[in-house]
C-alpha cells in the first residue's frame, strides 16, 4: 500500500489510520498531509499509568516529534518484583519508587504528567475522561478531558478475588507500594495484639496465624519472606511467643508454582514443609469472614473447612479495571479479560489506540491458527503423520516465530503438543509422531480466548514498552516510506516487526537466601548462588542509580543489624 494524497480544497489534511488489513496487517493511508505542515504539527501523545510498560516506553522515547501527556494516580513507577520485600522491612518502599518526573526529565521529549486517573476512554472522538486524586486543585474541578492522535494505555490490572464473599473487606492484597507498607504494620501489630496480656492461648495462636490465599511467584515469595522476617527478627523480640506463630499456604491446584519446573515446585513444597511452612494444596478458599477462612477441600470431596487467622494476604491473579470493562464493550471486546491487540499491540477495533502490559493481551486466535497452519503444511501428504524430523523442524519454526511458545506450552489445552514434543525430544528410536491434525487444530482453537497469550509480568510490560517507543521513534522515516523496508515489500507485512517476546526466565524467592532460577533453555538452578544471581539481576533492573544505590544498602542494612520491626 502507498500513502495516498487526498486533495482537499486547498491544502492537504492529515488524518493518520492504523488500519490492519489482511492478516499481516500493514497501516494504511487515508488522508496523508503537506510535507511542510508534518514536520510543524507535533503529535499528542497520550499515555496512560506509570508502570512497567509505560516508563518503559517514556524512558526509550526520543523523538522530540510528540507531545506527551502521562495521566496516572501514581506519580512514580514502583519497582514491584521487590514489594514482597517491603512487606517484611527487607527493603524500604523510598527504595524501590522513582519520581515519574525525574524519569522524563532530561529527555528530548515534551512529556506533561497529571496526577489523575482516567475513568473513560472515548475511542471515536480521542477522547480520555480523567478525574484528579487530589482535592480541591483545578479550582474546584476535579474531571478533565484530554485529546489524543495516539493513545496508550498501560493501567496494569486490578486484584482478581473471583467475587469470594469477604475477600474484599478481610484480606490484604500486594499489588501496591502502600499495600506492602499496610501489610508491614499489620504484621507487627499481630504481634503486639498477641502479646497484650489477658490474650487467652486460642486467640494467641490465632493472631498470629498468617494465612496466604495463592500459591503464584507473589504469594511464595511472600511466605517465604514472612517466614524469614518471623524466624530471624520477630522471634528475638517476642520470645514468649515465638512458637504459637503459623504461616499456611492455601492453593487450590494441586501444586504451588504452577508456572514454573517441576524441579521447582517439587524443591519449594519440601523446603516450605521443612521451614514449618503448612501448605494446603487442593484447598479452594470459598469465603473470608474477620476471623475465619472456609475452604473446599478439593481432594476430599469437596469438604468444607474454617481455618481461624489473624491476617490474610489474598493473591491469586489479576483481573480488569473496570473502565477499562467499559472500553472493552464500546469496541466490542465485552467478553475478553484483557484489551485484545494485533502483534503490533495496536488494539482490535479501533485506530491509533495501543494497549500493553498487563491490561492487554496479544489476540491469541491468531496465534493459534497460524501454528496450526505450520503443521498442516509440514504434512505434505495429509497422511496426519509427521517424522520425528519434521516435527522438530515444525517446533523450531514456531519456536523462532513465538518465542514464548514454551510458555504457551504449559497451558494445560496445548499440553497433547507438549506431549508430542517431549515424545520428540526424548525418543531417539521413534520414528515418526502420529499427529491427528484435525484434533490439533480443534484443541488449538478450544485455547481459552479469554486467556492472556503472554504471562502478566514486568518482563513482558518493559519489553513492550521499549518496542513501541521504537516504533514511536521510527514513526515519521515509515510514513516517507510507507512500503516498509525493501524486503518487506510484496509480502504483506507491516512496515514495522511484530513485537516478539523474549524470555530471559524467572525467579521464585524461597527464603533462607535461596532463590530458584529458570533460564531459557530448561535451564533451572537453585540455592544460594541463584540468590546472589537474583541480588544482582535486581539490583541491576533498578530503573535509576539512586534506587540502585538505596536497595543495596538496605540489603547490606538487613545483613548487619537485621530488619527493623517498628510498627510505623
Ligand atoms: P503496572 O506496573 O501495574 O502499572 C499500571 C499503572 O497504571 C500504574 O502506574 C497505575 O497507577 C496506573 N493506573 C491504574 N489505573 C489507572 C487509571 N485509571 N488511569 C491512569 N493510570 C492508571 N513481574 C516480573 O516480571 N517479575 C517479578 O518478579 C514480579 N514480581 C511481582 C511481585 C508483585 C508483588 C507484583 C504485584 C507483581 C510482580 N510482577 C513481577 C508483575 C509485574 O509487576 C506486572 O506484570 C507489571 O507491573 C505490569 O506492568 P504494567 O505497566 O502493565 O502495569
Amino acid at each position: 500500500l502507498s500513502g495516498a494524497f487526498r486533495e482537499n480544497q486547498s491544502h492537504f489534511k492529515l488524518v493518520l489510520l492504523c488500519t490492519a488489513v489482511s492478516g499481516g496487517g500493514l497501516l494504511a493511508y487515508g488522508e496523508s498531509v503537506a510535507p511542510e505542515e508534518a514536520i510543524t504539527e507535533k503529535k499528542k501523545v497520550v499515555v496512560l499509568g506509570t508502570g512497567w510498560a509505560s516508563t518503559s516506553f517514556l524512558k526509550n522515547l526520543n523523538n522530540p516529534k510528540y507531545d506527551v501527556q502521562v495521566v496516572s494516580p501514581r506519580n512514580y513507577f514502583a519497582f514491584t518484583p521487590l514489594l514482597p520485600s517491603v512487606t517484611c522491612g527487607t527493603v524500604e518502599a523510598r527504595s524501590i519508587v522513582e519520581p515519574i518526573r525525574n524519569i522524563f526529565k532530561k529527555k528530548k521529549v515534551d512529556v506533561q504528567f497529571s496526577e489523575a486517573e482516567c475513568f473513560k476512554i472515548d475511542a471515536e472522538n480521542r477522547k480520555v475522561y480523567c478525574r484528579s486524586s487530589l482535592n480541591n486543585n483545578l479550582n474546584g474541578q476535579e474531571e478533565f478531558v484530554v485529546d489524543y492522535d495516539y493513545l496508550i494505555i498501560a493501567v496494569g490490572a486490578n486484584v482478581n478475588t473471583f467475587n469470594t464473599p469477604g475477600v474484599m473487606e478481610n484480606c490484604h492484597f500486594l499489588k501496591e507500594v502502600e499495600d506492602a507498607q499496610k501489610i508491614r504494620r499489620t504484621v507487627i501489630d499481630c504481634f503486639e495484639r498477641a502479646n497484650l496480656p489477658d490474650v487467652s492461648e486460642d486467640e494467641k495462636k490465632r493472631i498470629l496465624h498468617f494465612a496466604i490465599v495463592g500459591g503464584g511467584p507473589t504469594g511464595v515469595e511472600f511466605a517465604a519472606s514472612l517466614h524469614d522476617f518471623v524466624n530471624e527478627d520477630l522471634v528475638r523480640l517476642y520470645p514468649g511467643i515465638k512458637d504459637l506463630v503459623k504461616i499456611t499456604l492455601l492453593e487450590a491446584a494441586d501444586h504451588i508454582l504452577g508456572m514454573f519446573d517441576k524441579r521447582i515446585t517439587v524443591f519449594a513444597e519440601d523446603k516450605f514443609r521443612r521451614d514449618g511452612i503448612d501448605v494446603k494444596t487442593g484447598s479452594m478458599v470459598v469465603k473470608v469472614s474477620e476471623k475465619e477462612i472456609s475452604t473446599k477441600e478439593l481432594k476430599n470431596g469437596g469438604e468444607t473447612k474454617t481455618i481461624p487467622y489473624g491476617m490474610a494476604v489474598w493473591s491469586t491473579g489479576i483481573g480488569t479495571r473496570p473502565f477499562i470493562k467499559d472500553f472493552m464493550t464500546q469496541i466490542g471486546q465485552a467478553s475478553r479479560r484483557a484489551v485484545a491487540t494485533d502483534e503490533w499491540l495496536r488494539v482490535e477495533g479501533c485506530n491509533n489506540v495501543y494497549a500493553l502490559g498487563d491490561c492487554a493481551t496479544i489476540n491469541q486466535r491468531k496465534v493459534t491458527e497460524d501454528i496450526a497452519a505450520i503443521f498442516k503444511k509440514a504434512d505434505k501428504n495429509n497422511s496426519g503423520t509427521l517424522t520425528v524430523k519434521e516435527f522438530q523442524e515444525v517446533m523450531k519454526d514456531i519456536s523462532e516465530r513465538y518465542p514464548q511458545v514454551e510458555l504457551y506450552l504449559k497451558n494445560k489445552q496445548m499440553r497433547n503438543i507438549a506431549d508430542l514434543l517431549k515424545e520428540a525430544k526424548g525418543d531417539d528410536k521413534k520414528e515418526s509422531i502420529e499427529l491427528n491434525i484435525e484434533e490439533l487444530k480443534t484443541a488449538l482453537s478450544n485455547v481459552d480466548s479469554q486467556m492472556k497469550f503472554l504471562p502478566a509480568t514486568a518482563q513482558v510490560a518493559s519489553q513492550q514498552g521499549t518496542y513501541l517507543a521504537t516504533c514511536f521513534n521510527r514513526m515519521e522515516e515509515c510514513e516517507k516510506n510507507p512500503e516498509g523496508p525493501l524486503r518487506f515489500r510484496g509480502e504483506g507485512r507491516h512496515r514495522f516487526k511484530p513485537f516478539r517476546y523474549k524470555h530471559l526466565g524467572q525467579f521464585a524467592p524461597l527464603g533462607g537466601e535461596q532463590t530458584a532460577a529458570q533460564l531459557p533453555g530448561d535451564w533451572v538452578s537453585i540455592g544460594h548462588s541463584s540468590q546472589w544471581l537474583w541480588y544482582s539481576v535486581y539490583a541491576s533492573k533498578q530503573v535509576s542509580w539512586r534506587t540502585k544505590a538505596l536497595v543495596v544498602s538496605d540489603w547490606t542494612r538487613r545483613f548487619i543489624f537485621g530488619r527493623d520491626s517498628s510498627s510505623i
